[in-house]
């Protein structure tokens, strides 16, 4: 049964009453490509550029092979969006050439948009490759910066992209919880908020992601992570700009109802998730999935919040 269910599953992420919500992958590079578009992909939602850069531990890719990399992922979705995000290294994704190795919390160190703040030439690289990928393409391109702080982070990003003439939207990951609590002073910089889960949970709870001894701290269903995801999808909506998730969360079925009661406007996952969150959200009214969202931030634990979701969508 849960097979037709899944082989009856085809078409644009929404719920039962029509409010739509585009079901994107995650991907980390072309060979991901066609898993996401046999799962029905409306496009990418998070491509992880950090892959290219393992082959080489002493410099970046050069611009040429970055752009044919990027290129390929591009032409996959003529008409569809892909959100690339730009290089994130450091902490669980080190890079020997760019990533300090002396930081006691790498962490809290310098990783993601920051280390690319202090090597403008790589980001300089990047945009452009991703500049001449996007050339002659209709594909809608957003390009996005990991682990942005404040307005600050948020501006210079947006500046180093119109430096190398990117034709694109610019936009935020929020996976520092000072990101979600001012999210509306980052919108003034960006177009568009993406949703980290995993790093946005290490961060809230002060629970390394990588240290399975507190992985109960991570745990998407978390009330706090959801206050969180509340906060930026509302900031995103007074600002009218859009606000996605590309973590984890988003690749459970019960959660992406949830998520999509709290505002949520997009959600990018693994491609193998995408049939299980499109066959579930088809079944509940966007009333039904704010009621499971306001039920799920009313609980105290994560247990709780996710029984208190299944119980609100399956009725009782
Ligand atoms: C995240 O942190 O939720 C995220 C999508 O980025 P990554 O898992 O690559 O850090
Ligand atoms: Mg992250």
């Amino acid at each position: 049964e849960r097979r037709a269910a899944l082989a009856a599953s085809s078409g644009p992420g929404a719920t039962s009453d029509g409010h739509k919500v585009p079901l994107l992958a995650n991907v980390g590079g072309p060979a991901d490509v066609p898993a996401a578009v046999e799962a029905g992909a409306e496009g990418v939602g998070l491509f992880r550029t950090e892959f290219l850069f393992l082959d080489d531990s002493t410099k970046a890719p050069s611009e040429e092979k970055q752009a044919d990399a990027y290129r390929q992922v591009l032409e996959a979705f003529p008409e569809g969006r892909v959100v690339v995000r730009v290089l994130d290294a450091g902490a669980d994704k080190p890079l020997d050439f760019l990533t300090p190795s002396d930081e006691p919390n790498p962490a809290l160190g310098v990783r993601g948009l920051r280390t690319l703040l202090d090597h403008p030439d790589v980001l300089r690289t990047q945009l452009t490759a991703l500049a001449k990928a996007a050339e002659g393409l209709p594909v809608y391109l957003e390009v996005m910066a990991p682990m942005v702080a404040d307005r600050l982070d948020a501006k210079a990003f947006a500046d180093a992209c119109r430096e190398a003439g990117l034709q694109a939207k610019f936009g935020a990951m929020v996976e520092i919880p000072s990101a979600a609590l001012r999210a509306r002073s980052i919108l003034q910089e960006v177009e568009f908020l993406s949703l980290g889960t995993n790093d946005l949970a290490q961060y809230t709870f002060a629970a390394d992601r990588q240290v399975g001894a507190v992985s109960r701290l991570q745990d998407p269903w978390q009330p706090a992570l959801l206050d969180l995801v509340a906060a930026s999808a509302e900031a995103a909506q007074a600002e009218g700009k859009s606000c996605g998730v590309c973590g984890e969360a988003a690749s459970d079925p019960l959660l992406a109802c949830v998520l999509t009661g709290l505002g949520v406007t997009s959600l990018s996952m693994g491609a193998a998730s995408i049939p299980y969150v499109r066959a579930t959200l088809a079944k509940h009214t966007l009333a039904q999935c704010e009621r499971a969202a306001s039920a799920a931030r009313a609980a105290d634990t994560a247990e709780d919040a996710r029984r208190a979701a299944q119980a609100v969508l399956s009725g009782e």
